[in-house]
């Protein structure tokens, strides 16, 4: 697997240089997206953050609470994920959740102020007879007066449907990375098949959860032909999770190089840029960041983070510790429950990218 990380561009000094803050626009090539990586840091900064206070209220911050409903045992192999069945992670394969298991955690998330719910499971294409399973499951879910969210795998159009006609809300499906970059990640499934999944989902009238993962070796090339991706799509995704890869012992990407951190940043700046009206999540690996590297995300458009998970694991001192840099930087935090693969964050696998 090449792991040719290159991080830091370097650029010329520039003084007193001007910055028009570009408005969104579309078709994005991948060369306008690599130029807008490659600007100057602060320039970037101001763009991004120009654009994002065009289009969300200051300070806003959703945070999503994690869950998942069927873990492990999945037969894809994303080099990045824990649940792979092929791969020695210690995670132990689980059936999925019983209705009542659901709607008691939903109900708790609910009570903590949750206004959305969501399900993972890790799954490479939920069969039909999970899809009813799962349809009684957002049932439920709805009937407890909260959105659903899901996150099951490829589904058919059929099976993306029966999801809406059973109330789902939200569904997410994530490119990973760049179509070029992707073989490299995963071998089981093709690109194609991501694309048509969310071709699937939009047409059935869901909205969409898409993003990537950033720190496996790609090429700056790679992270802007993930962002023309995701902005390309028609039309963008109402939710994009940006994930800095978490190198879970036991997975082929686990001696990836780090990413620069401000080589993250600077993806989160360009998909604020490019997709304005998105919710741009700050997904798994923020716990390595450290929250000076956060605030710069948060600068540079990203209005969505994954929260400790209170549902799974009772006190944790995540929570706290997001609260507390929340008020630091003067944010405006407000929940939802959300899972995609990173509700295992929970149990110490903390990689985001299921289906
Ligand atoms: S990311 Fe999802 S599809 Fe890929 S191995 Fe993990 S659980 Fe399976």
């Amino acid at each position: 697997m090449p792991s040719t990380a290159n991080t830091s561009t370097s650029q010329p000094l520039q003084l007193h240089r001007r910055v028009v803050p570009a408005a969104a626009q579309g078709p994005w090539t991948v060369d306008a997206i690599q130029a807008l990586l490659d600007k100057p840091l602060m320039d970037l900064l101001f763009e991004a953050q120009t654009v994002h206070r065009q289009h969300w209220p200051a300070g806003d911050i959703e945070l999503a609470t994690l869950l998942s409903v069927k873990t492990g045992g999945c037969p894809e192999n994303c080099g990045y994920c824990p649940q792979a069945a092929e791969f020695d992670t210690g995670v132990k394969a689980e059936k999925l959740m019983e209705v009542d298991e659901v709607v008691r955690a939903a109900q708790a998330a609910k009570d903590a102020g949750a206004t959305r719910f969501c399900m993972g499971a890790a799954w490479r294409a939920p069969k039909d007879r999970d899809i009813e399973k799962v349809s009684a499951l957002i049932g439920a879910v709805k009937g407890l007066g909260l959105q659903t969210c899901a996150t099951l795998g490829m589904l058919e159009s059929h099976q993306a449907q029966a999801l809406k006609d059973a109330g789902l809300d939200y569904y997410n499906h994530n490119l990973d990375t760049a179509p070029e970059y992707y073989t490299d990640v995963v071998s089981t499934r093709a690109y194609q098949d991501r694309l048509d999944t969310l071709q699937h989902v939009r047409s059935a009238g869901i909205s969409v959860c898409c993003g990537g993962i950033v720190g496996m070796g790609e090429a700056p090339v790679h992270r802007a032909g993930l962002i023309a991706q995701l902005a390309n799509l028609q039309p963008y995704p109402e939710s994009v999770p940006i994930n800095s890869l978490v190198r879970v012992p036991g997975t082929p990407l686990a001696d990836s190089e780090p990413v620069d951190p401000f080589d993250f940043v600077r993806v989160i700046a360009v998909a604020r840029i490019t997709m304005p009206k998105a919710r741009v999540r700050l997904s798994a690996g923020r716990q390595q960041m450290g929250e000076a590297v956060q605030a710069l995300c948060f600068m540079a458009g990203a209005n969505s983070i994954f929260y400790g998970d209170k549902l799974l694991v009772t006190g944790n001192p995540d929570v706290d510790a997001d609260v507390q840099l929340l008020v630091k930087l003067g944010l405006n935090g407000h929940r939802t429950t959300t899972t995609e693969t990173d509700d295992l964050q929970a149990h110490a696998q903390p990689q985001g990218a299921c289906a």
